[in-house]
C-alpha cells in the first residue's frame, strides 16, 4: 500500500482513496498536478471576472446608463476602485498565463 499526501490539506492518505478522508476534497486523476492546473485556470477566470466587474462599474458610474440607479455612486468608485479592479484582473490573467506557460 502506497501512501500519498493530500494536495489540499497535506494529510497522508491511501493511494486508492478517491476522496480525502480529512478535508473531503476529490482526489481525481493527476493528483497534485491537476490541482495546480485548476489553480491557474482559476486565476485567469478570476481575472476575467474582475475586468468584467470593472467594466460594469465603469458603465454604471459613468452616468450614461438608462437603468435608473436608486442611489448616488461616489466618484471614488469610478476614479480609484474601477482602475484598481481592472489592473488586478490584468495581473491575475498574467499570473495565470505565466503559470500555464511554466507547466
Ligand atoms: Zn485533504
Amino acid at each position: 500500500m502506497t501512501v500519498l499526501q493530500c494536495p489540499y490539506c497535506g494529510a497522508y492518505i491511501n493511494e486508492q482513496a478517491r476522496v480525502c478522508p480529512k478535508c473531503r476534497e476529490s482526489l481525481a486523476v493527476g493528483g497534485a498536478h491537476s490541482a495546480a492546473r485548476r489553480g491557474e485556470k482559476g486565476e485567469i477566470r478570476r481575472g476575467v471576472m474582475s475586468i468584467a466587474l470593472a467594466a460594469g462599474l465603469r458603465y454604471l458610474s459613468s452616468g450614461q446608463t438608462t437603468i435608473p440607479i436608486p442611489f448616488e455612486i461616489p466618484t471614488l468608485v469610478g476614479e480609484i476602485l474601477v482602475p484598481l479592479l481592472f489592473l488586478a484582473g490584468v495581473g491575475l490573467i498574467g499570473v495565470g498565463a505565466y503559470l500555464r506557460l511554466r507547466s
